[in-house]
């Protein structure tokens, strides 16, 4: 495990560029920020990088290499397992990454990492459109996105141009770490269906 010290200076190194804000344990708000959906999951990360956009995603993901951490993404939080977040290690958490961009003429929708359903279906509900999406509104888009799948409107045909399996992810832009081993979705674009 990295010395205290190490990672408060690489935290102070880094910190020069990010705009959003690092948490380590004895900072205040870390203790509501290391929680998840599923409150039997009790980790305790020795950083939490709360990013604002991709910029940052890119700063906590050379900070894992830097550190050697091993590294955890928050989305919404609920993965029942607590995967969104690791003991000892950093955690790149979306959840202050809100962007939604709806373009109603193509019927697309582009959301941030962060974004959950209650929050992308109050912005495509504007324009008379919806997206497949989680049953549970504080779900986060992303991790359903990658690995959930039943949402209020399943039973409707699939509207989207390319086939995902999911029937509602049109394309997704990453964000790679080869050096520790993941891949970070900071953008999803989903086509939409007309609400009836
Ligand atoms: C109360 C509740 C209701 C649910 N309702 C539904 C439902 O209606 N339909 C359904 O299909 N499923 C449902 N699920 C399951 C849910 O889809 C999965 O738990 C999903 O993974 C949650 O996504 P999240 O972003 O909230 O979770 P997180 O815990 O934040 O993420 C889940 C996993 O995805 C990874 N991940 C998250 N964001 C990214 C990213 N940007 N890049 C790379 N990896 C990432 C995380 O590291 C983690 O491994 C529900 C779960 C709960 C607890």
């Amino acid at each position: 495990m990295r010395s205290v010290s190490s990672i408060a200076d690489a935290v102070a190194d880094a910190a020069t560029t990010f705009s959003g804000q690092f948490l380590e344990p004895t900072d205040a708000g870390y203790e509501e920020a290391r929680r998840v959906h599923n409150g039997l999951v009790d980790k305790r990360p020795a950083l939490i990088a709360r990013c604002c956009g991709v910029a940052d995603v890119v700063d906590a993901v050379n900070l894992t290499r830097k550190l050697g951490l091993e590294v955890a993404v928050r989305g919404g939080g609920h993965n029942v397992a607590g995967r969104a977040t690791v003991d000892g290690g950093l955690v790149i958490d979306l959840t202050l990454m809100k962007g939604i961009h709806v373009d109603p003429k193509n019927r697309t929708v582009r959301a941030q990492g962060g974004v959950t359903w209650a929050e992308l279906n109050r912005e495509t509900q504007l324009h008379g459109l919806a997206v497949t999406g989680g049953v549970v509104s504080s779900t986060g888009i992303a991790g359903l996105t990658l690995g959930g799948g039943v949402g209020w409107l399943v039973v409707r045909p699939p509207v989207l141009a390319f086939a995902t399996g999911h029937g509602r992810l049109a394309a997704m832009a990453v964000v790679g770490a080869a050096g520790v081993g993941i891949l970070c979705l900071y953008l999803v674009v989903f086509a939409m269906s007309p609400i009836e």
